[in-house]
Order: structure tokens, then C-alpha cells, then sequence
């Protein structure tokens, strides 16, 4: 999800106090997991649900303005969160972290370069890790752990992980090449950051593996704790 700019269909996670999981997709997947006192809960279509419930983005803003004095948002999306990042492009309390096809052959094509980090009072608080087509575990998870150190380092007060299984070497839209096993492994990291976390599911587009793969990572860091 792209704030606005929806390019391809999406998936949104929505959360709610003690939701149940009630659409056919939400059972799929299978997952409940208590974060901050909440249930996460899947909706589908992001579309029949309001704005806030559904982007990183405003997910962001709405804990910002109640608890949290800074938040992180760490998209392992396939395609760059370009309009997160501009969002936050000049805000220091709030860090924008990316892993993404590079910009050079992916989409969205313009943004999502090594050097951009901010500007104003919020230069440095935004990393980029564009990573080349073909991407493999290896390649991606260095990138990873170093875009984990990003986030560790400004000791925020909360996560909002903009989960795109669209990294999934079975994509048909994408082109890193992830396996079902590694979705797992990428929960547990981020659950070792001890941190209030939400997940906003994006992309992911070989339908058959969606729910096995972003499953995967919440299970990965359901077991991670
Ligand atoms: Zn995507």
C-alpha cells in the first residue's frame, strides 16, 4: 500500500480491540497475536475499511499522537514505501526504514536510492537498502539485520512493519527470491527488537503462498518472544 497510490491490489491489516478474525483470507492466515493489549485482525479488501485502519502511515500518526514519542516504520515490501517515505521525509520522530527492489529496474522506479535520507530535521531518519533483482536470503537478510541496527538505534518507542511477502521467489509481479523458509526467520529477528509492533500486510501475489508466507512471519515472531 502506497498511501493513495495504490498500484496493485493490496492487503491491509487492520487492528481493533479484541477483534476476532472473521473473513475467509483472515482464517487462512491463522494468526492472532497480542500487541499492546490488542488483537490484530485481518480485513479484506483494505477498501471497505477506513484509511486509518489501513496504511503504515497514518498507523504511524495515530500512535504518535497518543503514546509513543517516536515510532519506526520498517518496509520489507517489495517496492519501496515511496509514500511513506515522503511523509515523513522531514520528521525526526519518526524513522523510515526500506528494503525494496531497486529503484534502477523496479517499481516505483524514481525513489528508494542508498542516499536518500531525509532532509530538515529529518535528515538521517530515513534509510533506503535497494537490493538488486534475484536477491536471495543471504543478499537480503545483511540488509536486513543492518536495517534492524537502524531502527535499534534510535530506540523508538514503537514498530510498524509494512509486511509485503511480495519478496517470495514465486512472486509473479516481483523479483527477489525469497523461500516459503525465510519469512519465518525475518519474524523472529524483528521480534528481538522488543518493541510494540504492528503489522500492515501489503503486498503479495502468489495468492496460493500469501497466507503461508506472511503467517510465516508472524508465527516467526510469535515464537520469537
Ligand atoms: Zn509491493
Amino acid at each position: 500500500m502506497r498511501d493513495g497510490q495504490s498500484h496493485h491490489p493490496e492487503v491491509a491489516m487492520k487492528v481493533t480491540p479484541s477483534s476476532v478474525l472473521v473473513d475467509e483470507q483472515a482464517k487462512a492466515l491463522a494468526f492472532h497475536a497480542d500487541v499492546l493489549g490488542f488483537v490484530m485482525k485481518l480485513d479484506l479488501p483494505a477498501g471497505e475499511y477506513p484509511a486509518e485502519h489501513a496504511t503504515p502511515s497514518l498507523t504511524t500518526r495515530r500512535w504518535r499522537r497518543s503514546t509513543c514519542a517516536s515510532v519506526a516504520v520498517l518496509d520489507v515490501d517489495h517496492h519501496h514505501g515511496n509514500g511513506t517515505q515522503d511523509i515523513f521525509w522531514e520528521r525526526a520522530d519518526v524513522l523510515v526504514v526500506s528494503l525494496h527492489g531497486t529503484p534502477e529496474t523496479e517499481y516505483p522506479y524514481l525513489l528508494g536510492y542508498a542516499d536518500e535520507r531525509g532532509a530538515g530535521a529529518g535528515e538521517g531518519f530515513t534509510h533506503d537498502f535497494p537490493l538488486p533483482r534475484g536477491t536471495t536470503w543471504a543478499q537480503y537478510s545483511a540488509a536486513f539485520d543492518s536495517a534492524l541496527d537502524a531502527v535499534a538505534r534510535i530506540v523508538p518507542d514503537a514498530l510498524v512493519v509494512s509486511l509485503g511477502v511480495d519478496t517470495y521467489v514465486g512472486d509473479p509481479i516481483s523479483a527477489f527470491a525469497l523461500e516459503r523458509e525465510h519469512f519465518p526467520l525475518m519474524g523472529r529477528s524483528l521480534a528481538q527488537l522488543r518493541l510494540p509492533t504492528v503489522f500492515v500486510l501489503e503486498g503479495g501475489y502468489a495468492v496460493e503462498d500469501l497466507g503461508p508466507n506472511a503467517s510465516g512471519v508472524l508465527g516467526g515472531f510469535d515464537a520469537g518472544h
